[in-house]
């Protein structure tokens, strides 16, 4: 053999009493076969078997099987966001003539979806007060095909009845689909629940460090796995077992992460709201938030976002406040080890119900620094916002 075959070739090296608590990274876009045959037959192998790179190597097909284990699911399926983890829901199963429910609280570029994706394509969406609970049911029509739910709401943090939105929508044969992202598998687990699709943002609380992008799809019913497959087969979309390989380690801390940070938000949660230019605390732990009761029945805890509402007053300072603080990143993608502080726009996110309060809306992801430090920036914060001259009373 000569050096350039040798240097294509890799050898083959003896794994005899090597294992190691890591899963491998493999990658691969060529799948190769023992034979002429079985390359011939690969079409039989289906979508758990191996095939080609882009449906799946053994590093993806890890953490969909720990994903599947921790919903109580059948099958995961893995894409790229967590934005296609919802679309892929809505591309795979709504066609033109169809219609779905998508709750007014949804994460942001879901209303797109549908405003900019699924409209033109005739298929029509009503957007629902995420408190609607059994309600819902006078929403559904003939031609209702999914129920979309996300609990709690981005930004504005209600909490749904989703056993109640469940049974109304299968006593109608309409499929029902979670955002569960915020609550991850620990705290809720939507299958459990009736849902037919638990969705993630694994990019949040699985990946844990802001630094990879990925979303999944649980589900207990074969069928509508292998609709989706066949969808992310047909437009080309896979996931790269790199991104998979950070996630695998990411998830590994998930459980104290997300212990440490719930912990830490229903504590800040409860000190904010007694702060004077706080007009409300949005936390599910609060009996204020909307749907509080539903958390105290359905969820297991708190993760680390929350969003406080502040005075009116407040508004005019609110930029130089958020520059001065020293611990607190301004982003958004939260779940990693930074804490992070972001001003939303929920004015023009909400058609049902029309968002009444003045004052700005800050969404607050809790990280892993000491708690003081960033109760301090906290502190900074409301103190740059107080207006000159005000005497306010702690
Ligand atoms: C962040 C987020 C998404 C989108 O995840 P990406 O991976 O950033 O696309 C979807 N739903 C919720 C609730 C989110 O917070």
């Amino acid at each position: 053999m000569h050096d350039l075959t040798r240097c294509v070739q890799h050898p083959e090296v003896s794994q005899d009493g090597f294992r190691s608590l890591a899963v491998p990274t493999y990658r691969a876009s060529t799948i190769i076969y023992e034979d002429g045959e079985s390359f011939a037959a690969r079409g039989e192998r289906g979508f758990d078997g191996y095939t080609y790179g882009l449906h799946g190597t053994p590093t993806t097909r890890t953490l969909e099987a720990q994903l599947t284990a921790l919903h109580n699911g059948v099958r995961t399926v893995l894409v790229p966001s967590g934005q296609m983890a919802v679309a892929l829901v809505f591309l795979t199963f709504l066609l033109p003539g169809d219609h779905v429910l998508v709750p007014d609280s949804a994460y942001g570029p879901v209303r797109n979806v549908c405003r900019d994706y699924l409209a033109p394509r005739g298929i029509a969406c009503t957007l629902y007060d995420p408190l609607i609970g059994a309600g819902i049911a006078e929403l559904i029509q003939d031609r209702t095909r999914l129920v979309w739910v996300e609990s709690p709401g981005s930004g504005t943090m209600e909490v749904q009845d989703i056993p109640a939105i469940v049974r109304a929508a299968k006593a109608r044969g309409v499929l029902v689909g979670c955002d569960n992202t915020w609550c991850t598998p620990l705290l809720f687990k939507p299958l459990d629940h009736g849902c037919d699709f638990a969705a993630e943002a694994l990019t949040k609380y699985v990946g844990g460090h802001s630094d990879l992008l990925l979303g999944s799809v649980t589900v207990r019913d074969m069928d509508l796995r292998q609709r989706m497959k066949e969808v992310l087969r047909s437009l080309g979309v896979g996931v790269s077992p790199d991104e998979v390989a950070l996630a695998l380690r990411g998830i590994e801390t998930m459980g104290l992460r997300l212990a440490h940070v719930g912990r830490v938000s229903e504590s800040f949660a409860r000190r904010l709201q007694e702060h004077p230019l706080v007009e409300q605390v949005l936390h599910p732990c609060l009996p204020s938030c909307p749907g509080h009761a539903f958390w105290a029945r359905d969820i297991k805890g708190s993760g680390g976002v929350f969003s406080i509402v502040l005075r009116p007053a407040a508004g005019t300072m609110l930029n130089p406040a958020l520059t001065a603080m020293k611990v607190f990143a301004i982003g958004a993608s939260w779940g990693g080890t930074r804490s992070l502080i972001a001003p939303m726009s929920v004015k023009g996110e909400r058609t049902v119900k029309p968002w009444t309060q003045e004052g700005p809306v800050l969404r607050i992801s809790i990280g892993l620094e000491q708690e003081e430090d960033l109760w301090a920036d906290l502190e900074r914060l409301l103190a740059a916002l107080t207006p000159a001259g005000a005497v306010i009373a702690a």
